[in-house]
């Protein structure tokens, strides 16, 4: 459960009447409930209760729980939460999946699962990454249980939920969801889906991005900031003049990137390339990069010399693509150069750059 604590003032004889409000959830749904006088203490989030007598009623075509002075309420354990029989929840596809649904059952092939350490509060904890399909759409998975997925397999999911992450649907696993493997033939193979080819950026920004995005286009220009950036070592966000804004002063470490402005005819998104992938594209290594800045500290010359690398250049680019006020930005995972006839893509890139003047 989750919930907020408040008073409120009872209109008989202006008493103040202690009240706590939020959402419980049995895995099968989620209601929303209040809870006159509740106890003081001991109540957390994500506590398991047991609720005899609660009053059950109907707001705007949604059930609520209340519990009053009648109902008895006591701690119990996660065992005693009904196992939810996964036979009856309703099978679902990847394009009707929205955030907070859950009590569902879903058929996925595992495209993509990596494991990978994370802190959340205090403790150290692992969750299994990556992405998954079926013939509809592709969304992002996060399973905090080891299921031991592999890609290429295929799945049937039940008693996962779906979250917003970074403004796109993500399917969230935890101890109470079971994978069982099936079969799969109707699913989509991930070589087919990593394979796809590319489509427009217009199309892309249109849908919001996606997880398995491939666009085509010609490099434009370059946002700031790219070239020789200093990181946190601790929240590798970037330092500005050795300050960075949760960790305060740090020894910021240095490192690479470009964000690249692709544009192909159609629209244009931003492709956030990382050290790897900006030394491949530009030739130049960090090392070589901090050498250059030794002998002419402007930094402001190796962003130019990135972009004169790359200005006009035709790259294919796959990866994940969120969209914000700004566009689509894409996470790349393969950044391929395409050669092209260099004289029509000269005459391209001027046409394109004197469209937007
Ligand atoms: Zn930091």
């Amino acid at each position: 459960m989750t919930f907020e604590r408040r008073e409120v003032t009872r209109r008989s004889d202006g008493s103040r009447r202690p009240l706590l409000s939020g959402l419980l959830s049995d895995g099968t749904a989620t209601v929303r409930f209040t809870w006159w006088d509740p106890p003081r203490e001991g109540i957390e989030r994500g506590v398991v209760l047991r609720a005899v007598g609660a009053e059950v009623r109907e707001f705007r075509g949604r059930p609520e729980v209340t519990f009053t002075w009648k109902t008895r309420v006591a701690p119990a354990s996660p065992a005693e939460l009904p196992r939810v029989d996964s036979e009856e929840m309703p099978f679902r596809l990847v394009q009707e999946l929205r955030p907070s649904d859950e009590g569902f059952r879903i058929e996925l092939r595992i495209v993509r699962v990596a494991a990978k350490t994370v802190t959340v509060g205090a403790e150290r904890r692992v969750v299994h990454e990556g992405l998954v399909a079926d013939r509809t759409g592709t969304i992002a998975l996060s399973a905090w249980s080891d299921f031991g997925l592999k890609v290429g397999e295929a799945v049937r999911i039940a008693g996962g939920y779906v979250r917003g992450f970074r403004g796109r649907p993500q399917l969230v696993l935890d101890e109470r969801s079971s994978v069982v493997r099936i079969d799969g033939t109707d699913l989509p193979d991930p070589a087919q889906l990593l394979r796809a080819p590319p489509r427009s950026i217009a199309e892309v920004e249109e849908e919001g991005g996606g997880e398995a995005v491939a666009v085509e286009g010609v490099v434009v220009g370059l946002l700031p900031p790219s070239g020789l950036v200093y990181r946190c070592p601790t929240c590798q966000r970037s330092v500005r003049s050795g300050i960075c804004r949760i960790h305060g002063q740090v020894d910021g470490q240095p490192d690479l990137r470009a964000r690249i402005v692709l544009d192909d005819g159609t629209g244009a998104l931003t492709v956030n390339a990382n050290r790897t992938e900006t030394e491949k594209l530009w030739g130049v290594t960090l090392a070589e990069a901090q050498a250059r800045l030794r002998n002419q500290p402007d930094p402001s010359l190796l962003e130019e010399e990135i972009l004169e690398t790359l200005l006009g250049r035709r790259l294919r680019v796959r990866g994940a693509g969120t969209k914000d006020e700004f566009g689509v930005t894409l996470t790349p995972e393969t950044i391929d150069r395409v050669d092209i006839d260099l004289d029509s893509a000269a005459e391209e890139l001027s046409a394109r750059l004197g469209e937007r003047e």
